[in-house]
């Protein structure tokens, strides 16, 4: 695996100044892949100034510009194509089959990217006063600060970058310290595309560190954070201290519901994928599956099929659906939710067990939704199911939690299913699929405390940019 110890500030591959070594290491194997030294406040401070510089000029470009830039970037990243790949399994521990996606995805999302600078409209607006005559322009927000996770680090990442980018912002990327690796790929990316020195800067370090300092510094407008609910409270109240603006993209407790009327095998084939790829390790995945009592126990032992002959073992190996989680603490946490979840009352209908950093799938039956894996992200492969005697109570269940991400409706009556979809509080949900579902030309966004603010498209062009009114008087006015 390509090796990434220097952040990238201002075009250059520096030495981070902070006090911290820090550690890559491999999920699955345990193996120290590198070191390096992380970045102190005084090289944000360097990578907000280089950002700051080089937006006024960046702004200045033409859409066609931008987007031949652009252009370039997608090349880069797919030349990096195997590379990404490595990182992301090594590092992350992705599978193949996700490792795939995200940078099929990743590159979908820059070359998506490539109308946002055509699309930056404004607007000429009438005036009561003589003369007048009004007009709207849109303009970049300025430099933006993007504070990534580690689930899915280079799309999530690129799902902020690349808009910012195209709207004629700078960025200062902070990733995850588990992935640091596949952030400084696409510092290389933009390196090789050609982009100016500062435009993009990525800066890795602990976020108890520098992330407080990241936030609040004074140069960024934006900060677009993904990432865990608890932090991105955090994140929230001290970006709102500094009258700042924020995307938030956070946690979610995302619900199947079942109904009567279901394909129960299409239902179970959906819930497996949804539950358990990436090991659950995805804002999306389900955390809850509400079935009706008139399928209860069919599905179950349809899903309890379909989940027991899962692989689980090493990522690289395009044969396996689990692969590690992300490192021992993560997977101790999810451990503790399942054994606090059986204690509870949960019974066990699929067993999961733990080797190293991995686990093999769970599924906990006849819980209830004060059960702590039915109230909490479970962010792992296990999921909690839970009986309702009809579809109102599903329902009900269903919007008892404080996240609302994404879901999922099984039904025979498609119609049926929308108006079932329309009453789960979330931002996102899906009528006869799972709830992992992201296509960068669709809205994206969650919910209660699932987050604020819409990504792609024309909603991450509003955004990522803001507007400003110009008037100008044809004749002088009357003032007195
Ligand atoms: P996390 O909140 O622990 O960390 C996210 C990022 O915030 C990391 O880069 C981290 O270093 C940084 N950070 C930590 N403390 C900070 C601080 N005080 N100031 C600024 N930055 C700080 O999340 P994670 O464990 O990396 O990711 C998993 C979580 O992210 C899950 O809850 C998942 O649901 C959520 N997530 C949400 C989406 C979405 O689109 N809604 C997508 C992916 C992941």
């Amino acid at each position: 695996m390509r090796e990434y110890k220097y952040q990238y500030i201002d075009g250059q591959w520096r030495e981070g100044t902070g006090s911290h070594m820090l550690e890559n290491r491999n999920p699955y194997t345990g193996e120290l892949l590198y070191t390096y030294r992380s970045a102190s406040t005084a090289d944000v401070d360097a990578a907000y100034a280089a950002a700051a510089r080089a937006q006024k000029e960046w702004a200045k470009t033409s859409p066609h510009e931008k987007q031949g830039m652009l252009e370039k970037l997608a090349q880069a990243v797919e030349e990096l194509r195997e590379d990404a790949y490595e990182c992301l399994i090594t590092e992350g521990g992705s599978t193949r089959p996700k490792a795939d996606f995200e940078v099929a995805t990743c590159i979908e999302f820059i070359k998506r990217a490539m109308n946002f600078p055509l699309m930056m409209n404004g607007k000429i607006m009438p005036s009561n006063i003589p003369g007048k005559e009004n007009f709207i322009y849109r303009e970049p927000k300025g430099v933006i600060c993007v504070i990534a996770p580690w689930n899915v680090p280079m799309l999530l990442a690129m799902r902020s970058v690349a808009p910012a980018i195209a709207t004629g912002n700078a960025v200062v990327l902070k990733p995850a310290t588990d992935t640091p690796g596949s952030a400084f790929l696409l510092a290389e990316a933009f390196d090789r595309a050609g982009f100016p020195p500062g435009l993009f800067n990525v800066i890795a370090g602990r976020g108890c560190d520098i992330g407080d300092y990241i936030v609040e510094h004074p140069v960024p407008s934006l900060i677009s954070f993904t990432g865990s609910t608890e932090v991105g409270r955090r994140v929230g109240a001290l970006a709102g201290g500094k009258i700042k603006d924020v995307s938030l993209e956070l946690g979610g407790n995302n619900v199947m519901i079942v109904l009567p009327d279901a394909d129960i095998k299409e239902a179970a084939k959906a819930a497996v994928f949804g539950a358990f790829f990436h090991q659950g390790q995805v804002c999306m995945a389900l955390n809850r599956i509400i079935a009706c009592k008139e399928i209860y126990d069919a599905f179950i032992q349809k899903l309890v099929e379909i989940a027991g002959a899962l692989k689980v073992g090493d990522p690289a190996d395009p044969e396996t659906f689990i692969g590690p989680i992300i490192n021992s603490q993560q997977a101790d946490k999810i451990e503790k939710v399942v054994r606090d979840t059986i204690a509870a009352g949960a019974k066990v209908a699929l067993e999961g067990r733990r080797e190293g950093n991995l686990i093999y799938p769970w599924i906990l039956v006849d819980c209830t939704n004060d059960m702590p894996a039915a109230r909490q992200e479970i962010f792992g492969p296990a999921v909690c199911i839970i009986k309702a005697n009809d579809e109102d109570e599903a329902v009900r269940i269903a919007n008892d939690t404080e996240y609302g991400l994404s879901g999922s409706v099984f039904t025979g009556d498609l119609f049926h299913g929308i108006q079932v979809a329309r009453q789960v509080h979330t931002g996102m949900i899906h009528v006869n699929d799972q709830s992992i579902n992201d296509e960068p030309h669709v809205m994206f966004g969650g919910e209660k405390c699932s987050g604020v603010g819409r990504f792609n498209d024309q909603w991450v062009v509003d955004k990522f940019t803001t507007e400003k009114w110009v008037s100008i008087q044809s004749c002088y006015r009357a003032f007195s």
